[in-house]
């Protein structure tokens, strides 16, 4: 075979930004006309020309502008100028067939029942009744920043502020925050900080009884404990029982908000609250969450069901801020979008200055409350500086009467009597000395105003226990439910002028697909081990391999701090946050082994070696397949995790291109063999890719038998077309070896399969428009790579684009490189291959059973890690016709979705959203959704426009104390399903008219979770003489639609008794959208018993598994409301 190493042709990247796609096709128009002038007298030759150059032109240009313009595309429209060279060779069902098949209803069942089980399974939103709905709030505030100088120092300085003087009880409370790694590593914080502050914390609180303190992270506290002596756990211990030291929030971290998704945010609440029970036996009611980069309600909504009750927040937009200011609302009721009744409303306060620290939470003048910092040597006043000095008899007086006032002032702001003054920072009290000057000093200006009647004021060190018993107590105060309701969260932030902090949304994408990655495995792992071990004796391995999975469970938990999945810290920090999820990563995949060859074995009674097909690396290119050597025969054993069955293509890289597949029961499986890319870009000669076309049951493994064939057979072979675009005269030659290459020149591409044509550009083999069949349905997707930059401001003093903020010099440019195209077809799917110098976009048509042949899958191999891409944010963006005006979703934390408005009168920054996992446009008539891998910044800035950035390389520091840029980009992978629907009016109603929130449809639902949960495959070598269906192996029945089973995860392997917590989230579902012949089985009557778990008892807790809320019987019905998560505590026998 002679195929050799394909590289893109010599492009030069343009310097014009105007050489858009489209304008090729008018300059072929105009040198057309260059040859008819020239037989045109010479005199009137160039008046002619200019005139009728300039009329075509406009003629023409205006032809397209319509065309692009026009919404209501037909398909005959396109396919006037499209030629179909790939038309879909092997028919397939475009329906979702044998949905919960093993169900075996009858077809007249199925067909009778759909209706009414859509309608069970489908959400009826409403909207909530609430006095402040956050998107409201936006449309009213005004966003103006005060035009200081020094705009550093905090809105409230502005504020004229009015004051009384009234009776107050002020809580002092002591605090520091921990980061686990920003600028050092998480062990450089933990030897040279946390580890001191803690073994102060025991000692300076044992000794002195009224200091108090509060500890917030988990998962520092356990490596604290790991090494602490019994003296100082037993004095740690007593320090809680006392109420001296309050535990809060129990997070394993102070978990970021954006990015993170909300299994991962689950899972490390559930790890601290879970050590804390085992450890401290306390349960957590109160949250602290000073530092996270804006505040989603997707955690209010988790951290309400883990038990806690109240909860303080930060950073929020300065404009937000302003408002609650000024109708006294920092403290409210949070409410869920779609939680009518309020069941699961959480007391949030929200503190109401700048930042945390000392100088910003006293009062509002930082200048005041600096003097306060007694461990610090200056403070200052704008450009002077003051040295503080402690309390001493001389100024006691002068001081607590400033105190005081500051107290008054702050008060002001807020509808009760009682008031809180944190009082710390970043790594505060790690010195003794700091320990005595803050105590002691606050103590003696404490001691003055208590001890002046006139002042009217309490004051004394407490926690936040002490502060929300006082405030919900508190006799002269209003009752709780008298605060205002809250709905929305508090997205975007900005903390000055127009630096939004929408940039880390997608600084260091490779790292936050990782950290997915690693949640995927891990959830997948934890499902297998349950099955594996539950009801077995535990012997060593079990014991290994069990704490192969609590390393992984922590380091995902590590990794979903504020300054991990979030990218922004220091290069080296991130260095070491990889290679721990690289380490986790292999933990996990240790445990897919053994369990799997576990399970394989019990049914097999035989020692089943099991290989992973997939592997990661946090440095190349990934994820890389490990090759199967056919040498003999190979069994392929695929795990599908979820609760419902799936028809997907899994690929495999195979030595040998004829191959023969056969299921379980020996009948021959559908399959294509394609080029296997290395580094995306170049062909590999020796190994290739297998894709099959598989069904899976839900939560089942099942077994597929691979072998090298004798006969060549060369129709599965995928054919390869290099594409010249008609006015793009370049076409590289392609030498493929076994492959067949054609070459094409064409001005657009169409792809077809049973359900829909996609239609692309050859000029930049980006997808141009979606005809579904069905729906009879044309819909523009014009896809293309723009470019927003930061660095055209000369000004040095105006502040850029850095890890956290956004901040774009002007509307974003278009990408001018034209790319190498090349299409890929094959019977179960055709690609296009668009191969720039430094991207690779590739777009996916599936051809085989189910919802997946209704979308097209994008995916993007992006490296920006050379020079040219400084100060530059590389942005994919879709411009479709869906008539969405200024509205789209994005979702909170992949657990709901609200609806937000693109506002003009903020800058470009100050509309973009985290996408967690969806993005949707919707009209009255249809809907795009846009759902990624993982979390990334997306926007919709012009009606029917979705726009995800994909990566940024950024050379400045943005001043949020990180002192550097973002450089080290290395290749990212992101992965998309683009999804057209179209509405049915007759469903309306059904749904009712919710402005605030979007939920998924059936399909998108659907294909969700093959993105976020893709089918894990596994080799072994082939078993000898077993009947294949003997290992075939169904651990769960399916679940209806839109129930997840979001983990199962064993609490212990010591106990006699396994315990598993089990955690389900019923989705609510949009019934506004087909959900084409896909038949959720009602499942209402779905019992504890039906699931094949052998189980002994089963107790409903909440939602981290830590607090008893009832028993169930086995017999009971097993019950979640839609929207809802529950987590129930199961018992094997
Ligand atoms: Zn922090």
């Amino acid at each position: 075979m002679s195929g050799r190493m394909y590289r893109p042709g010599n492009q030069q990247r343009a310097s014009s930004s105007t050489s858009d796609c489209r304008c090729n096709v008018v300059l072929i128009y105009q040198s057309g006309m260059r040859s008819i002038l020239r037989y045109i007298p010479r005199k009137c030759r160039r008046l002619l020309i200019v005139c009728m150059l300039l009329t075509l032109t406009t003629l023409v240009l205006l032809s397209l502008h319509r065309e692009i313009q026009n919404s209501e595309w037909t398909s005959e429209h396109i396919f006037e100028k499209v030629h179909d060279p790939f038309g879909s060779r092997h028919e397939r069902k475009c329906i979702v067939q044998h949905y919960f098949k093993e169900e075996a209803l009858a077809d007249t069942h199925l067909s009778a029942l759909q209706r009414n089980e859509e309608r069970a399974q489908c959400f009826i939103g409403e909207d909530v009744n609430v006095d402040i709905q956050m998107e409201d709030v936006w449309d009213t505030v005004s966003i103006g920043y005060p035009n200081l100088i020094l705009t550093v120092t905090g809105w409230l300085d502005t504020i004229q502020m009015s004051w009384t003087a009234k009776p107050l009880h002020v809580i002092v409370m002591p605090h520091s925050h921990q980061d686990p790694g920003w600028l050092q590593t998480v062990d450089s914080y933990f030897s040279g900080s946390t580890r001191h502050t803690l073994d102060l914390m025991v000692e300076k609180l044992t000794k002195n009884p009224t200091w108090t303190f509060i500890w917030a992270e988990v998962g520092l506290l356990q490596r604290w404990w790991a090494k602490a002596t019994n003296t100082q756990k037993a004095q740690f211990l007593r320090l809680v029982k006392t109420g001296q030291l309050e535990l809060v929030s129990g997070a394993w971290v102070m978990t970021d908000e954006s990015v993170v998704h909300y299994g991962a945010m689950l899972d490390q609440l559930m790890e601290g609250h879970i050590w804390l029970k085992d450890h401290v036996n306390v349960t957590v009611e109160n949250s602290w969450a000073i530092d996270p980069f804006g505040h989603s309600s997707t955690m209010a909504y988790l951290l309400g069901q883990s038990g806690v009750r109240n909860m303080i927040v930060q950073r929020t937009h300065f404009a937000v801020k302003r408002h609650m200011a000024k109708q006294k609302s920092f403290e409210f009721n949070w409410r869920q979008n779609w939680d009518v009744k309020g069941t699961a409303d959480i007391f949030c306060h929200v503190m109401p200055f700048m930042l945390y620290g000392i100088p910003y939470s006293c009062g509002p003048n930082r200048h005041v409350c600096c003097k306060f910092d007694f461990y610090k040597k200056q403070c200052f006043y704008g450009k002077r500086r003051k040295d503080l000095l402690d309390i001493s008899d001389n100024n006691v007086a002068e001081l607590a009467k400033e105190l005081w006032k500051q107290l008054q002032m702050k008060s002001e702001l807020f509808r009760s009597n009682v008031l809180l003054m944190p009082h710390g920072d970043d790594f505060r009290y790690k010195t003794a000395e700091e320990w005595d000057k803050q105590f002691v000093n606050l103590e003696k200006i404490m001691d003055y105003i208590n001890n002046n009647p006139e002042m009217q004021m309490k004051i004394e060190f407490g926690t936040l226990k002490d502060y929300f018993t006082y405030l919900h107590g508190s006799r002269d105060r209003p009752k709780t439910n008298t605060y205002p309701v809250l709905s929305g969260d508090l997205f975007p932030y900005s903390d000055r002028g127009e630096q939004y902090w929408s940039g880390f949304y997608s600084t260091r994408p490779h790292f936050k697909y990782l950290v997915r990655q690693l949640q995927h495995f891990l959830r997948s792992a934890e499902i297998l081990f349950t099955f594996s071990v539950a009801g077995l004796n535990v012997n060593t391995n079990i014991k290994n391999l069990y704490s192969r999975l609590e390393k992984a469970r922590q380091t995902l938990a590590l990794s979903q701090h504020h300054d991990a999945i979030t990218g922004t810290s220091k290069r080296g920090v991130m260095r070491d946050y990889s290679s721990r999820v690289q380490s986790a990563l292999d933990d996990t995949i240790e445990v897919h082994k053994k369990t799997v060859s576990n399970i394989l074995g019990k049914k097999t009674q035989k020692n089943i070696f099991v290989n992973i097909t997939e592997s990661f690396s946090t440095s190349g290119y990934f994820p890389t397949n490990v090759v199967c050597t056919l040498e003999t025969p190979i069994n392929l054993i695929i795990w599908n995790d979820v609760g419902q069955p799936r028809h997907e293509l899994i690929h495999v890289v195979v030595d040998t291109p004829f191959v023969k597949v056969n299921d379980e029961s020996s009948r021959p499986v559908i399959h294509q063999i394609s080029p296997v890319w290395d580094k995306q870009r170049y062909i590999n000669t020796k190994h290739y890719l297998l894709s099959l076309d598989v069904h899976i049951e839900a939560f089942s493994l099942s077994t597929f038998t691979v072998s090298a064939e004798s006969v060549r057979s060369e129709s599965k072979f995928a054919a390869l077309y290099n594409v010249t675009d008609r006015h793009n005269n370049r076409s590289p030659p392609l030498e493929l070896g076994l492959f067949r290459v054609y070459h094409i020149v064409k001005t657009f591409i169409s792809v077809t399969s049973a359900c829909m044509t996609a239609v692309f550009k050859t000029c930049d083999g980006m997808l141009y428009s979606v005809l579904h069949k069905d729906l009879k349905d044309t819909y523009r997707a014009d896809t293309h790579f723009v470019t927003y930059s930061t660095g055209r401001y000369t000004d040095p003093f105006r502040d850029k684009s850095g890890a956290y903020t956004f901040v774009p010099d002007g509307a974003a440019k278009d990408v001018s490189e034209k790319p190498h195209v090349i299409v890929v077809e094959g019977s179960l799917f055709t690609e296009v291959r668009a191969m720039y110098k430094d991207i690779v976009h590739i777009s996916r048509i599936y051809n085989i059973s189910g919802v997946l042949n209704e979308i097209v899958h994008v995916e993007n191999y992006v490296d920006i890690s050379n020079k040219y891409w400084d100060n530059t944010e590389l942005v994919m963006r879709i411009e479709t016709s869906i008539n969405s005006g200024e509205y789209f979703c994005t979702d909170s934390n992949g657990f709901q979705l609200h609806r937000r408005k693109t506002r003009s009168k903020m800058t470009i920054q100050g509309n973009f959203y985290p996408m967690t996992s969806a993005a949707i446009l919707e009209s009255d008539t249809a809907r795009f959704t846009l759902l990624s891998s993982h979390s990334l910044g997306v926007a919709s800035i012009v009606s029917g426009w979705l726009e995800v950035v994909l990566d940024r390389r950024l050379v400045q520091d943005d001043w949020r104390g990180l002192r550097e840029g973002v450089t080290d980009n290395t290749q990212s992978k992101t992965s998309f399903y683009l999804l057209f629907e179209k509405k049915l009016l007759r469903n309306r109603e059904r749904q009712g008219n919710v402005r605030y929130m979007c939920l998924q449809t059936f399909r998108s639902e659907f294909v969700a979770d093959t993105l976020n949960s893709p089918l894990k495959v596994y080799s072994t070598k082939a078993f000898d003489n077993l009947q294949s269906t003997e290992i075939k192996t169904k651990l769960i029945p399916s679940l209806p639609c839109g129930w997840l089973v979001m983990n199962l995860r064993m609490l212990n392997v010591q106990n006699k008794v396994k315990e598993s917590l089990i955690t389900i989230h019923r989705r609510g579902l949009d019934c506004s959208y087909s959900a084409g012949s896909m038949t959720c089985l009602n499942r209402e009557s779905l019992r504890w018993s039906d699931l094949r778990l052998q189980l002994h008892e089963v107790t409903e807790t909440s939602l981290t598994g830590v607090n008893e809320i009832r028993k169930h019987q086995i017999s009971d019905p097993l019950n979640v409301e839609p929207m809802q998560i529950k987590t129930y505590k199961i018992a094997f026998r």
